[in-house]
């Protein structure tokens, strides 16, 4: 083939202004005129076979050459190497060959060193995905470890608090006592009943570090029991009203339709969760705000959601609070009280509230157009939960079979007796 020989005549040439040109180091040129020469036979065999594949393996061996923390520099791209190349290719074919010739030559070449750049281009494509995704998944596994250490700190602490917590409680009931017998109701009560909120505090929080670690370790089991949702939600009313009534709030908690018949989920720890959004709504409400708790049955599930009238939370912040220690950037550092006006916390009560829900099987999510103290545009949590006509496992479901029953058939009467009225 004629391209093949005109390339041929010109190598030797080609070759020595090529190791002159790319190699100044007198040290590497002999290595990298090696390279060079394996370049122009493959580039000889690309034209005789008529695939310009023929120079993959060396251009993967080029590209893969360069040392991993070179792959994300731009100047370390084999492109300019090849466009070097190429252009003393050009150079040296025009030198050496009649101007027709050189034409012919070059004709042949151009589509060869396109499908060359082609497939660099690809190479380098997928060695700098290849490196992307490793290190990606370098700094997920990193923070994975930070998480768990975090993790294994928080249940580690909340164990070794636990003792000396036991001890003060127990020697201050102590001290109570022996006090109240030498002094009858002396002015050191009030001490000791600074003590007791103290630990009363320590011990709620040692508690949540517990429930997070637990949550963390997917080791929060649930106690399924029949539950009457609306009248859990009147428990928890009755105990935290008197918390909106001291920041003068109005609490509203309407009835859920389908809230009286009976599900099964774990009422404590749901006490526990509409406890914790209606604590922070109190909490992040100014005083004389409104705090709402509404619901509707939507098919298999309940939606609740917590309403308040509050500083409400930026939208950036809506994932993020539900990770543990966080906490917006309106609220004090501080741990100051469970009702007070923004007054923080630990930052472990949506964590273990969302916990909850998950292990319920539902979900749970923020609304709020956004955190302004001033114009307190509110925040809604809602809350999906499904709805269990029977408790999950057979031992359960055995042990409370006849009551399920009983549900059913005052269900159907229930429903017999409306027709009836229709
Ligand atoms: P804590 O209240 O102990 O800081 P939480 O986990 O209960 O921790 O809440 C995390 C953060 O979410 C809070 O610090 C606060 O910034 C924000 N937050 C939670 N509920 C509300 C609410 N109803 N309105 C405004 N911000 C809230």
């Amino acid at each position: 083939m004629i391209a093949v020989e005109l390339l041929g005549k010109i190598k030797s040439k080609w070759l020595a202004r090529a190791s002159q040109e790319l190699a100044q180091a007198e040290g590497v040129r002999q290595s990298f005129s090696f390279e060079l020469d394996r370049f122009y036979d493959l580039l000889l065999e690309a034209l005789d076979s008529d695939n310009p594949l023929a120079l993959a393996p060396l251009l993967t061996e080029w590209v893969n050459a360069r040392p991993e923390s070179d792959i994300r520099q731009k100047d370390t791209s084999l492109f300019p190497l090849l466009s070097k190349i190429q252009s003393i290719t050009h150079q040296v074919t025009r030198e050496e060959l009649n101007p027709e010739q050189a034409l012919d030559l070059i004709d042949y070449l151009l589509p060869v060193f396109v499908s060359v750049f082609q497939f660099v281009a690809d190479c380098e494509a997928d060695l700098f995905i290849a490196q992307y995704s490793k290190e990606s998944e370098n700094a997920r596994l990193s923070l994975e470890k930070l998480d768990k250490s975090k993790s294994d700190f928080i249940a580690v602490a909340a164990h070794e608090l636990k003792t000396p917590l036991t001890l003060i409680e127990g020697y201050a009931s102590m001290l109570r006592e022996v006090l109240q017998k030498v002094n009858g109701d002396g002015h050191f009560s009030q001490y000791l009943d600074g003590i007791g909120q103290g630990t009363h505090r320590l011990r709620e929080i040692v508690k949540d570090m517990i429930d997070v670690s637990l949550i963390d370790n997917n080791m929060l089991f649930l106690n399924y029991q029949p539950v009457w949702m609306n009248r859990l939600l009147r428990i928890v009313e009755a105990d935290i009203s008197s918390s909106a009534e001291l920041r003068q709030q109005t609490l509203k908690i309407a009835s859920i339709d389908g809230g009286d018949e009976m599900s099964f989920v774990d009422p404590e720890r749901l006490y526990q969760a509409f406890r914790n959004l209606i604590s922070n709504a109190i909490k992040y409400t100014p005083d004389g705000g409104m705090i709402s708790v509404a619901g509707r049955q939507l098919p298999g599930f309940f939606e609740i959601i917590v309403a308040d009238t509050g500083i409400g939370i930026a939208p950036e912040d809506h994932e993020r609070i539900f990770e543990k220690f966080s906490r917006s950037a309106n609220v004090s550092l501080h741990s100051s009280g469970k009702i007070k006006f923004k007054g923080g916390g630990p930052g472990l009560g949506l964590p273990i509230t969302k916990g909850i829900i998950e292990a319920h099987g539902g979900t749970i999510w923020v609304n709020s157009p956004g955190c302004d103290e001033v114009s307190c545009p509110g925040s809604e949590f809602h809350i999906l939960l499904p709805i269990r006509k029977q408790p999950p496992g057979e031992n359960f479901a055995k042990l409370y079979e006849p009551l399920i029953q009983l549900n059913q058939i005052r269900g159907e009467s229930y429903s017999r007796s409306m027709e009836k009225s229709a």
